[in-house]
């Protein structure tokens, strides 16, 4: 009886050591979770534009977009998005970019205790709705500086209703940089910096020249249900 015990002791303690490699070696179903970058074979790519500090430059980036018939995802940060720019934000929507949740404060999420990531995110979405002067769910999210991997955070991050977290594949400094490095199914960073805006208006041409698609992140990544989010659960 003894001895079967401590047998039993050992394989517990041989699987639970197992287990901790695994994870560490980054082969669990949270970080499959992670939407880095797209198929692969198809020639799509995305364009984020992050935190959006600037509204002018986020205007011009929209005028740009709008010449180049080019759709987009913007992850704000909710405390960039003020009540005064409702216009500028209905803009958005109306011609068919997306925005992802980036969080209220764009504070450091494995620094916070789970219920600070849960307001975090939730706030950036309160923020967003009331803008906007309607409801517009966010059904992805990117964390503030890609930063996830560190004390249990792309588990609260799911537990804050966020299964989709959004990384990107490219982020460079100049529209050369960037067309070495992008290939189907890019996620390509940028903010809305006057630097950043001159490389896309440089970029974007070059990109439709060499036959590349620029979809949204829900186009990219497949994300087809998003019709339903306005239904009641079970319908
Ligand atoms: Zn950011």
């Amino acid at each position: 009886m003894l001895y079967t015990r401590t047998i039993k002791k050992k394989r517990i303690r041989f699987f639970t050591a197992m287990l901790v490699i695994v994870t560490a070696l980054g082969g669990t179903a949270v970080s499959d979770k992670v939407y880095k970058s797209g198929d692969p074979g198809v020639s799509d790519i995305a364009i984020t534009i992050d935190d959006c500090f600037d509204i002018e430059v986020l205007e011009r980036m929209l005028d740009l977009f709008l010449k180049e018939n080019v759709r987009v995802t913007f992850f704000p940060a909710g405390s960039f998005v003020r009540d005064k720019d409702g216009d500028i934000w209905r803009r958005v929507i109306t011609e068919g970019h997306e925005i992802g949740n980036h969080t209220q404060n764009h504070r450091d999420l494995t620094k916070l205790k789970l219920n600070r990531v849960k307001d975090e995110l939730r706030n950036a979405q309160n923020t967003l709705n009331r803008v906007l002067g309607f409801e517009y769910p966010l059904t992805f999210m990117r964390p503030p500086y890609g930063s996830f991997n560190a004390n249990n955070t792309l588990k609260k991050i799911y537990h804050s209703g966020y299964d989709r977290v959004i990384f990107w594949s490219v982020s460079q400094r100049s529209a050369q940089a960037y067309l070495k490095d992008i290939r189907n199914g890019s996620v390509c960073l940028f903010h809305t910096k006057k630097q950043d805006l001159k490389i896309l208006s440089e970029l974007i041409p070059q990109l439709k020249e060499k036959q590349f698609n620029l979809v949204t992140v829900s186009e990219l990544f497949r994300f087809t249900d998003e019709k339903n989010l306005n239904e009641p659960p079970g319908q």
